[in-house]
């Protein structure tokens, strides 16, 4: 997949901003607050494609900065920290070079950053409800000051040349589907689910016999065929009302479907208020 310039877009959405702040009139301040709002996406947009291979398929019908940044952290709790980078020859393996020549920043909000700022904006592009009008709140003055503030902070981070830097060790395998799936070691633990960036497979991280000693098999389920007892599987993603499993046996068809059920309340369990509840 070709990657998006998103760096590229986010500097246009600020200074996009900037000129709407330079003009005058409510609707310029609320056009200005609406840049920015995408200034802040794309530069999370941005950090999400240095983590695509590390994040599952689901992550990229997300759009709210929050929600993206939630992926992003769980693949790498710095994910949302600026990191300084130096580059040096190390000649004895494993100590660190003598000669670290500054490579750049890559400077990034913090998700608490992102997602405030991108409410303060938001909240900008609706009409001032009653009580906003009589005390005053979310005036086109507010929202000038909010921008400017947040404008600053961002062109402090499109300044620098370094960006989406994703260093680390990383433990990754070849999915089915041909995608790439990769996982920091310090994140990942035996019996940890993980999703396919590509198709959305959910696979397991094991512990294995032999060499290698550990590896990724299919999560899934299994249960016994309605008509001869064989066992039938069908993986873990496919899993869903109406999903149709033939048996290998004897090519009996069984259907996955959900139902509501009742149960006795444990007595412990039972309050007063709780009992009964069912009836009408
Ligand atoms: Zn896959
Ligand atoms: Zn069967």
């Amino acid at each position: 997949m070709a990657k998006i310039n998103y760096r590229d877009r986010a500097r246009k959405h600020v200074a996009e901003a900037r000129a709407r702040l330079a003009e005058t009139g409510e609707a310029a301040a609320r056009q200005a607050c609406l840049a920015l709002r995408m200034a802040i996406e794309a530069l999370t947009y941005q950090n999400l494609q240095a983590y695509l291979a590390e994040t599952p398929n689901s992550v990229m019908a997300q759009w709210t900065p929050k929600k993206v940044m939630d992926e992003l952290l769980a693949a790498d709790p710095h994910a949302d920290q600026t990191a300084t980078v130096f580059i040096g020859i190390e000649t004895t393996p494993g100590v660190p070079s003598d000669d670290m020549q500054f490579l750049g920043e890559d400077r990034r909000f913090t998700q608490k950053w992102g997602n405030k700022a991108h409410n303060a904006l938001g909240s900008f592009l609706h009409e001032p409800t009653i009580r906003q009008t009589e005390t005053g709140k979310a005036t086109e003055a507010d929202a000038r000051l909010k921008a400017a503030e947040i404008a600053d902070e961002l062109d402090r981070i499109l300044e620098t040349s370094l960006f989406a830097v994703n260093m680390g060790e990383f433990i990754s395998f070849e999915c089915v589907c041909g995608f790439h799936v990769k996982r920091r070691s310090s994140v990942l633990s035996h019996d940890d689910q993980v999703i396919c960036g590509g198709c959305g497979r959910h696979w397991i991280y094991k512990k294995l016999e032999g060499d290698p000693a550990y590896g990724f098999v299919p999560d899934g389920y299994s249960f016994p065929c309605l008509e001869c007892g064989e066992t039938c599987q069908f993986e873990a993603h496919e899993l869903g009302e109406g999903k149709v499993v033939t048996c290998a046996g004897c090519g009996a068809k069984a259907e996955v479907f959900t139902q509501f059920a009742v149960r006795q309340v444990r007595a412990e369990l039972a309050g007063a208020d709780d009992a009964g509840k069912i009836q009408t």
